[in-house]
């Protein structure tokens, strides 16, 4: 039996601890926390697992093996049940910089890091879906292990690699997890693009830069002229690449000629062959520089995100599940608020209709869209049948990494949707324990796929920055 497309029991949890899972989610948007350090979040959600089924939930530190690390953790495993299948449901935890912001209908900053890319709510999803499956599952003496990981690291593309070296996906049938947007809330699956992202440092020779500039090699002149190399090379790239920059070191002051000065880069293009192709281009400019200037060039390459392998009878599953589940019912008072955020963000009147305001969740399903962005849950594609379904939890007008989704995803805006979000992986990971020929089919699939092995794509060295 079924209550609002839901087993009666997975439907039973979330009306039980709904309230708890939101202050959750509230207590990781008010500790944002960047990268792999997010220590109050693994925090927080190793007491909501423990309180909510998992007694022996593990907190650990990604890439270190899967020891227990209460010291400076920043991921939490908790498990099931055993045996196959075995379904993965993941959530992240980490925020962007500079994006904090009061959870107000406008721009009204808090100084620091911020939930501009709504983590807090995949952290959330995931962690009510595996408590509420977990209560069915015992209840229902299901079959199966049942996996939640929570990762860090996701903006900085190292979480799911890191956790992947731990071997947390190797045994895994089915990986899947949700990611808030602007967006309707969807089940179609998109790939997206691949990234390698490398730091780049100059070594040169400082001197007066007015007394004895000759003395000097400027290695602020080298990244410029890098920066300057790849700007022309832009023309003579696939229209799949895109290439952004940030200068990390500058130097000190305009009179001293700096010894020292770094860039950052983001390669990004549509599969792993062409980023890579991408990126030694990008080193070559770099290299390029350094014989300009006389000075040395140390590239590093911090972090890959390889093409994610889309997995289609996975994505139709969860798309005849969600199309069971009720849509949001967001309230007045949310509505007033996603009006005057998209008010105060764009400088114009917003639009009267609700649906322009707040998407409601997609009806249809079109197959593959293209997407520029990328994630690392694309990692997870490289062991295991992967669905990263998304969109929804915030105002339809708002930018992706922006203070208008920090805000929402501190509100009921963000925290409805995840609990939607949530149920959906909730029911179809517990349909899927008792559908063996669900699993065959989606295994079937990855194989068709000709997915490379994972240490070929990670075959090339990784430093720590
Ligand atoms: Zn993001
Ligand atoms: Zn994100």
């Amino acid at each position: 039996m079924k209550v609002n497309g839901l087993d009666t029991l997975i439907n039973e949890w979330y009306e039980k601890h709904e309230a708890e899972l939101d202050a959750y989610m509230k207590d990781i948007w008010a500790h944002p926390e960047l990268g792999l350090n997010t220590k109050h979040a693994a925090e927080a959600s190793l007491a909501f697992a423990k309180t909510h089924g998992f007694p022996d939930a593990l907190i650990c530190r990604a890439g270190e093996g899967l020891e227990e690390n209460t010291e400076n953790p920043n991921a939490v495993i908790a498990e099931f049940g055993s045996g196959k299948p075995v379904i993965g449901i993941v959530g992240e935890l980490d925020a962007l910089p500079g994006l904090g912001n009061k959870d107000v209908p406008g721009k009204d900053p808090i100084e620091g890091p911020g939930h501009g890319c709504g983590h807090n709510l995949i952290a959330g999803a995931a962690m009510g879906a595996a408590c509420a499956l977990k209560y069915a599952m015992e209840k229902e003496g299901i079959k199966g292990t049942l996996r939640l990981v929570e990762t860090p690291g996701e903006e900085v593309g190292r979480g799911k690699a890191l956790l992947a070296k731990d071997g947390v996906f190797s045994d895994m049938d089915m990986a899947i997890m949700w990611h808030p947007g602007s967006a309707p809330f969807s089940t179609e699956p998109q790939p997206g693009l691949c990234i390698i992202a490398g730091s780049f440092a100059f070594h040169g020779k400082t001197a007066h830069a007015a007394g004895a500039p000759w003395e000097g090699r400027s290695s602020l002149d080298a990244v410029q002229l890098m920066n300057m190399g790849v700007e022309f090379m832009r023309e003579h790239i696939t229209k799949d690449c895109i290439v952004h920059y940030q200068i990390t070191n500058g130097g000190a002051a305009p009179n001293i000629v700096p010894d020292y000065a770094s860039v950052k880069y983001f390669c990004r293009a549509a599969n792993n062959e062409h980023v890579k192709d991408l990126y030694d281009r990008v080193v070559r400019c770099g290299e390029g520089a350094a014989h300009m200037t006389d000075t040395v060039f140390e590239p590093k390459l911090i972090f890959i995100i390889p093409y994610f392998y889309q997995n289609m009878p996975l994505h139709e599953y969860l798309n005849g599940i969600a199309q069971q589940i009720p849509d949001i019912e967001y309230t007045d008072e949310e509505y007033e608020f996603a009006k005057k955020l998209t008010e105060n963000y764009t400088g114009k009147e917003a639009p009267a209709e609700k649906d322009k305001l707040i998407a409601p969740a997609k009806k249809d399903f079109c197959g593959m869209q293209e997407k520029s962005t990328c994630t690392d849950a694309a990692d997870m594609s490289y062991f295991c049948p992967t669905a990263h379904i998304h969109g929804g939890g915030t105002a339809l007008a708002s930018p992706g990494h922006h203070w208008t989704i920090t805000a929402c995803s501190g509100t009921s805006i963000g925290f409805k949707a995840a609990v939607r979000a949530g149920k959906v992986l909730a029911e179809g990971a517990l349909e899927a324990f008792g559908d063996q020929e669900l699993i065959d089919k989606c295994w079937a699939y990855h194989k068709t796929l000709n997915i490379p092995s994972y240490d070929e794509v990670y075959n090339i060295p990784i430093e720590e920055e």
